[in-house]
């Protein structure tokens, strides 16, 4: 049977973007398939400045500079939405479309979803004003009151970017702090735009001509409800591994997170998994990119024996 890669990476981001320079400048063949755009969540953040020797950058310019790199040493970039695995000596990867690819060994790099807020309206007005993407969609509410549901590292950088435009920005939290880091907590401290609401939870968008109008919020002890005026809602509530294609290899934890060794394999010889999809305690992108490195050298280890 004739194979086509040596090894399929499955994902985009940083951490597949990492693994197809690392196997395609160790002389491997190697297709990068990804469903979207390339970058990743990286195309969806407004500033990286903790990314060693970038102090300061957009992070659509750095995809664009990593996506460039990727392709660099001969890695093949393919559109695919990857469906399926199948196990086996040669491994296929089945697109959604049908499409089959085959490979000696697979790289999984396929991230997190954003989780939802799963309230009344959210999914209706989902594109008519409810946002995962600040940094997509926040020019759409120049002069607006926005509002963004968390109180993490994202909800926080998110809001300080959408300050820009919005002429308020509401920040819901479920509890009266922060889990975000302290240098970006000082910064929200010091915005004038923005609103922080307390113990509330979101539980309906409500609907103003076909998009969103305002957000009902119920406050965690007495359980009151308010309505609050908004063209926007940008829910940044933590995220779910992007693994289901790959739940019958018998590879993830529960919350669906691969489990990989040292060495980025999985218990099924020949799959590695790198970057936010596994099961790890720092979600960035530095060690994604760490991740995609070693899976890479891994890969090669194991196929040429
Ligand atoms: C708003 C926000 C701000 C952030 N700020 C920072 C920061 O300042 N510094 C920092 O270091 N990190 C930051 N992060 C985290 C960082 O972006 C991630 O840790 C990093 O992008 C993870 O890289 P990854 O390659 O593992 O996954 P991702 O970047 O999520 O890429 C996974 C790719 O796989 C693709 N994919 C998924 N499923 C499939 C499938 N079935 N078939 C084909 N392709 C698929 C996706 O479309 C995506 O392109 C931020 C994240 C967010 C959301």
């Amino acid at each position: 049977m004739d194979v086509q890669y040596d090894v399929v990476i499955i994902g985009g981001g940083p951490a597949g973007m990492t693994a197809a320079i690392y196997a395609s400048r160790a002389g491997l063949k190697v297709a990068m398939l990804e469903k979207e755009a390339p970058g990743g969540k990286l195309i969806k953040t407004f500033e990286i400045q903790n990314y060693p020797s970038i102090k300061e950058m957009n992070g659509a310019d750095l995809a664009y500079q990593m996506f460039e790199h990727s392709t660099h040493f001969g890695a093949e970039y393919l559109y695919g939405d990857i469906a399926k695995i199948e196990d086996g000596e040669v491994k296929k990867i089945i697109a959604a479309d049908g499409t089959e690819y085959t490979a000696h060994a697979i790289i999984i790099a396929t991230g997190t979803k954003e989780r939802l807020l799963n309230i009344p309206n959210e999914d209706k007005l989902t594109g008519k004003g409810v946002s995962y993407c600040a940094v997509c969609d926040g020019a759409f509410f120049r002069d607006k009151v926005v509002t963004v549901i968390g109180g993490g590292n994202s909800a926080l950088e998110e809001s300080l970017y959408l300050t820009q435009f919005a002429s308020q920005v509401n920040i819901v939290i479920r509890r009266d702090v922060f889990r975000a880091e302290p240098i970006i907590q000082s910064k929200i401290e010091q915005e004038s735009k923005i609103n922080l609401i307390k113990k509330h939870i979101p539980v309906e968008i409500i609907e103003q001509d076909g998009k969103v109008g305002a957000i009902v919020l119920e406050d965690v002890d007495t359980k009151e409800r308010m309505t609050v005026e908004t063209k926007a809602v940008f829910p940044y509530i933590g995220a779910d591994p992007n693994t289901e294609f790959a739940k019958d290899l018998g590879i993830m934890d529960k919350q669906g997170y691969i489990l990989v060794d040292e060495n980025m394999e999985t218990s099924v010889k020949g799959i590695f998994a790198a970057g936010d999809c596994i099961s790890k305690v720092l979600r960035q992108v530095i060690t994604a990119c760490g991740d995609g490195a070693v899976a890479a050298q891994s890969a090669f280890h194991y196929i040429k024996g």
